[in-house]
């Protein structure tokens, strides 16, 4: 064992673990999960299996679950073992905690209450996916899982429209077709996306293409398994929005609206129509 880690400093430790291969787990991760004092898991069946796979004994100490129905009663029990001077590390059932996962509260109040707080990072679907997607990843936005309501799932598509960087979504394989398809309605379907399956398992799978492809794709088979969504920011969208506006600002300037907006459309190359009503809503605004 690292001998660094041989006896924990008492605080908080946050470790990810594998989202699929057991062997992604770091060094770092099994030297706490060997010395923590108390162990938390959101599953500590899944946290037990992945002990025995690496030969860490549990031993006497204490292995608590912790999730999101039982975390009230159980945070306290965690922060008073940290009161104690020892030294306890989380898990969540895989990747890193806080991720679409539990253990942002615990973080809050151990820091809340003066305590270490200690990240051990490791493997997370989300950043796996993103480099596997074959999109740009110096900009992008996790939003985790959306609604599951159609409604409430487009207009939460609606508010990431505009986003500069390449979006990362969770989803289950259930509702991945009806996703994509909401997606590809609110963003259009030839933005450039790709769907992450089964990620570092043995039916690991990786779909590229546009949006409207992969809806059709998903729409025709059932896809099982773990998925991860990402979206390409695009060639229309803010980035267009932004020239649009500005070329309109310039051109109301010195023109009337109807003026401006020929102008603009022309230059851009664009439809006329929408280029109209923006310059209206720009000119409205700017009374
Ligand atoms: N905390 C985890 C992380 O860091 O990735 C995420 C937990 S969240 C409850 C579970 C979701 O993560 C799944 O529904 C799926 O969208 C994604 N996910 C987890 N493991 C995956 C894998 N091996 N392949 C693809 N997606 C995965």
């Amino acid at each position: 064992m690292n001998p660094v880690e041989s006896k924990l400093t008492p605080g908080l430790y946050l470790i990810a673990t594998p989202i699929g291969a057991a062997r992604d787990i770091t060094l770092r991760a099994l030297d706490i999960l060997a010395a923590a004092d108390v162990l938390a898991a959101e599953d500590t069946r899944s946290l037990r299996k992945l002990m025995d796979i690496h030969g860490v004994a549990l031993g006497e100490r204490l292995l608590i679950s912790y999730h999101d129905h039982n975390a009230i009663k159980v945070r306290p029990r965690l922060i008073a073992a940290l009161e104690a001077g020892k030294s306890v590390v989380y898990a969540s059932e895989a990747g890193t905690p806080m991720i679409s996962d539990p253990g942002y509260d615990l973080a809050r109040a151990t820091v809340a209450a003066g305590h270490m707080l200690i990240s051990a990072p490791g493997p997370s679907a989300a950043v796996t996916a993103l480099t596997l997607s074959g999109l740009p990843a110096e900009r992008f936005f996790f939003a985790g899982f959306l609604p599951n309501s159609s409604t409430k799932r487009k207009s939460a598509i609606r508010e990431l429209a505009k986003v500069p960087g390449t979006l990362i979504l969770y989803e289950s394989p259930r509702r991945t077709a009806a996703m994509l398809k909401d997606a590809a309605e609110v963003l259009g379907g030839d933005r450039p996306a790709a769907l992450c399956r089964e990620l570092t398992k043995k039916f690991e799978e990786v779909l590229r293409g546009t949006l409207a492809e992969l809806a059709e794709q998903a729409a025709e088979r059932t896809l099982k398994g773990e998925i991860v969504v990402l979206v390409g920011q695009g060639d229309s969208g803010n980035v267009r929005e932004i020239d649009i506006d500005r070329a309109l600002q310039t051109a109301l300037e010195g023109h009337s609206v109807r003026d401006a907006a020929d102008m603009v459309a022309a230059e851009l190359g664009l439809k006329r129509r929408p280029v109209y009503q923006r310059a209206l809503e720009l000119a409205k605004g700017a009374e």
